[in-house]
């Protein structure tokens, strides 16, 4: 199938001659002469690359300049939202310094969140941007994960830890363990007595609890989530009950995480907390109901930790697609998306590429 480019360009001459040009190499080329142009051909063709003027550095000779932007300006804004910008700035960095910041990664906790991240990341950039780019090589990106704790996936058994670890490796992922941040700027991260240079550093430590929490003057743990009954009421309040991420629930010892099953179980405690109570029965106190931990590494890479019963690696990988897939709501949403990861996954492609980036840095 011929790959659909979507060229915005104020220009109509110089639009012409690449459209010729491009078609003549073998794409299926839409054109757009200003932004809103382009956001109603984006949306129709669905294109599988968007190339906005600025980006090739040659057309910068023939770019007209002054007014007339606005509205390619207000396309880019809003297209900017949804695109992954560092190869492009890479890509027209000269300085080697400053273009391997672009190129470096840094992801910091080494939870599921941080785990898969950081793998689908080394994906990304071994193989999905590995052919876009003249100047740059994505397959040199560097991503670094970093845990202030001794291993990654720390509400996991040790050795699917380990396994995890390993598949990382295997992907080239470089692992920072034992080492917390002690401060992000704009140039990276500091570790203790390290600089990791970096224009890309994404949190997955951990979240902040709605200020919601605090505004209801109870006490509230230090991520700001509200210390809850055994029946998930606020103490003092048995007619105000706080569930999922905001509510912080200790069980057996230990925290009861913040993920979706528990909130969803949270959710249909309470429902029924009330209907007992309308009925005049006693309700027992919440208890999670913990049916196992899934993580995602990368493409047939994954651990599964279902109550003791560990798989690593592609049959973990399997589980954790027929899993997600079963969850779906309707057969339809079920079939769209095996379809689309089959896609993705044999062709190594996302539905679309936008690249651009300002003429000049500033
Ligand atoms: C990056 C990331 C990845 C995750 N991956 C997984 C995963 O793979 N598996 C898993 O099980 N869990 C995962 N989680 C956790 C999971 O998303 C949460 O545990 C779950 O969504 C909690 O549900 P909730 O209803 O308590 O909160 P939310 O889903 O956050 O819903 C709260 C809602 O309340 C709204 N809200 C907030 N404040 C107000 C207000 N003042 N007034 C009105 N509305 C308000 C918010 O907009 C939001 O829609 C992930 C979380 C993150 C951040």
């Amino acid at each position: 199938m011929r790959k659909k480019l979507l060229l915005v360009e104020d220009n109509t001459e110089l639009l012409e001659l690449l459209r010729l040009g491009l078609k003549h190499a073998g794409y299926a080329v839409y054109t757009a002469a200003d932004g809103l142009e382009a956001l109603r051909k984006a949306r129709s063709v669905k294109p599988d690359v968007i190339v906005l003027d600025l980006v090739l550095p040659e057309l910068d000779d023939f770019a007209p300049s002054g007014d007339g932007r606005s509205a390619l300006a207000r396309a880019k804004d809003w297209l900017g939202t949804e695109c992954p910008q560092c190869g492009g700035a890479a890509e027209r960095e000269t300085d080697a310094v400053e273009r391997a910041k672009w190129l470096n990664f840094v992801v910091i906790g080494g939870g599921p969140t941080g785990v898969e991240l950081a793998g689908t990341l080394a994906e990304i950039a071994r193989h999905t941007l590995s052919n876009e780019f003249r100047h740059i090589n994505t397959r040199n990106a560097q991503i670094h994960l970093i845990e202030a704790g001794p291993r990654v996936l720390p509400s996991m058994p040790e050795p699917l830890s380990k396994s995890a670890q390993r598949q990382l490796e295997k992907l080239g992922v470089e692992l920072h363990l034992g080492r917390p941040v002690t401060g992000v700027d704009d140039d990276g991260v500091m570790l203790e007595g390290e600089r990791l240079s970096s224009h890309t550093v994404l949190w997955a430590a951990g979240v902040a609890a709605s200020p919601l929490g605090r505004m209801l003057g109870v006490e509230c743990d230090r991520a700001g989530r509200v210390e809850v009954e055994p029946d998930l009421s606020i103490a003092g309040h048995p007619e105000v009950f706080v569930v999922g991420d905001l509510a912080t629930v200790t069980q057996d010892g230990k925290p009861v995480p913040g993920v979706a099953p528990a909130a969803k179980q949270m959710g249909t405690y309470v429902a029924r907390a009330l209907a007992d109570r309308l009925a005049g029965r006693k309700t027992k106190p919440f208890r999670y109901h913990d049916y196992g931990n899934l993580a995602t590494i990368g493409r047939m890479a994954a651990v599964v930790d279902l109550r003791g019963f560990h798989l690593a690696g592609v049959l973990a990988w399997w589980f954790w697609l027929v899993a997600h897939v079963f969850f779906l709501i309707g057969f339809r949403n079920r079939l769209i998306v095996l379809i689309n990861w089959a896609w993705s996954y044999w062709t190594y492609q996302r539905h679309a590429r936008i690249i651009f980036g300002r003429r000049s840095r500033t």
